[in-house]
């Protein structure tokens, strides 16, 4: 039965990394995503992205700030620079504890996350100190994946830290921020100072932030270098119950428009125990990634923590003046986080499907039709026939005016092309072909638009395919 069960694990496991290996070529040979510094060996936990991968960042970017900035009255959008200074990261906690446990092989010196050789034995390790890490690896005779014995688990500090100017002592020591909310804090008077906004409002921003992951893995899920969507949403303390809850259903909201499958998406509110001493509700959303759940966004109550911190390192006053009750206090916080790369995986990975074609096996991206790199793709039948290939262009550029996320594409036979636009997801293909020249008097003028999801086709008057695709686009 052991056996049996460990089979089952194995072939689950194997899929998975078939699943997983699929999409890393796939965004690879399309031109989503590539390996960091790929020419020289690569850099572990760092990816660089290509012209689709871009495009789709900026339909997941686009969408965010739209829903939460722009949309809204309430939200005030910042780009700070990812160079602070290093006070604001000793105020915020993160010089003395921003850290994970590490654990090093005896003989290879390779380092690992203690808690992910636990959870990998089965272990949870919410909540564990490192002592009781460290027990449970030596208790367990957990080993290396290289099969080696392990030594003391320690803590090790995820932030990058660098030289700012000509001196390398440690004065001129700094950090690149190891995630983009540090920004907002030191700009919260700012905003104050500027707008004099009334609460609850809030600071928004999407920037680059640096963590030197211990082990980053899982393609784009772990990287050292990433991109982050955070909002700090500053209310008044007895608000918080209701604002949670706002938060709460405007996740939701934005998980349902990047075309997400709801049911592949779970909450996990994150036991006291387990969330930081000056939180009193944290929820994690977890998604179904092909190789397990794991977090998505957290949504966190910080009470005043962050602004105190700020305060009290600072030495400026980060008080906000109610003008109605003449009261002076600092306001509370409810931070929405979200990581762009693993938007974008799971994006990539609910997208990923395999079927069969008029007999053959096919690959496609089924992407919600906004959020495609490419919304359509117009190809001349053949490519050396000089009037399709001029009517072809005549409708590239009329879409491209409308849609701008438009490719033309003559290269290799239609057949060939369809499965390219079906491996970038591109929702439709629009052809010219003879008919269009007039071959046929009643088709005079009219192309064919491809479904990229069932391969079906209908004949459209040039005339009317703009609107036909505003019309389908969701
Ligand atoms: P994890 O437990 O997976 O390391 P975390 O709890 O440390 O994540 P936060 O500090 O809450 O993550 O960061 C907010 C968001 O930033 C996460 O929900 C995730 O989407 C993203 N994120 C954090 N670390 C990474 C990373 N190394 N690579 C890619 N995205 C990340």
């Amino acid at each position: 039965m052991l056996e049996e069960n460990a089979q089952k694990k194995m072939q689950v496991k194997n899929h998975v990394n078939e699943k997983m290996e699929a999409i890393v070529a796939l965004a690879k040979r399309r031109g989503f995503i590539y390996q960091g510094s790929e020419i020289y060996g690569g850099l572990a936990g760092t990816w660089d992205y290509g012209p689709f991968g871009v495009a789709l960042k900026n339909n997941i970017t686009n969408m965010w700030w739209k829903m939460f900035v722009d949309d809204r009255e309430d939200m005030y959008g910042i780009d700070a620079a990812i160079l602070m200074n290093p006070r604001a990261w000793v105020a915020s906690g993160h010089v003395g504890g921003f850290a994970d446990p590490l654990v090093e092989d005896l003989k290879t010196k390779k380092r690992y996350r203690a808690d992910h050789l636990l959870e990998e034995a089965e272990i949870d390790t919410k909540g564990m100190t490192l002592v009781q890490m460290n027990d449970a690896i030596q208790k367990l005779g957990i080993r290396s994946p290289d099969k080696n014995p392990l030594g003391e688990v320690r803590q090790f500090n995820m932030m990058f830290a660098t030289n700012i100017g000509a001196t390398e002592h440690d004065a001129s020591e700094i950090y690149l921020r190891p995630e983009t909310a540090g920004g907002m804090f030191v700009n919260y008077k700012n905003i104050l100072d500027s707008f004099h906004p009334k609460l609850p409002f809030g600071l928004a921003q999407i920037g680059k932030a640096f963590r030197n992951e211990i082990a980053p893995r899982d393609f784009i899920f772990r990287v050292r270098e990433l991109e982050q969507m955070e909002i700090e949403y500053f209310i008044r303390p007895t608000d918080w119950e209701v604002q949670f809850e706002q938060w709460r259903t405007q996740i939701w909201r934005f998980i349902e428009a990047i075309g997400l499958d709801k049911e592949k998406v779970h909450e996990l509110e994150i036991a006291v125990a387990d969330r930081a001493h000056y939180s009193k509700r944290t929820i994690d959303l977890e998604y179904d990634f092909p190789f397990g759940r794991k977090e998505l966004y957290g949504l966190a109550y910080r009470g005043d923590f962050d602004l105190k911190s700020h305060q009290d390192g600072s030495k400026v006053n980060l008080e906000y003046f109610d003008e109605e009750t003449k009261e002076k206090f600092l306001p509370h916080v409810i931070e929405p986080s979200f990581g762009l790369g693993r938007t974008m995986l799971a994006i990539l990975s609910e997208a990923y499907t395999e079927d069969e074609m008029a007999g053959e096996k096919r690959v496609y991206l089924k992407f919600k039709p906004r959020m495609a790199p490419v919304i359509v793709a117009v190809f001349p039948l053949l490519k050396n026939k000089p009037e399709l290939v001029a009517k072809a262009r005549e409708v590239y550029v009329v879409l491209k005016g409308e849609f701008g996320r438009v490719m033309f594409d003559d290269n290799g036979n239609v057949g060939k092309r369809y499965r390219r636009q079906d491996e970038i997801g591109t929702p439709w293909c629009v052809t010219i072909d003879f008919d269009t020249l007039g071959e046929n008097t009643e088709l005079l003028d009219t192309v064919t638009v491809r479904n990229r999801d069932n391969g079906t086709q209908v004949r459209i008057a040039i005339s009317d395919l703009k609107n036909h695709i505003k019309s389908v686009i969701k």
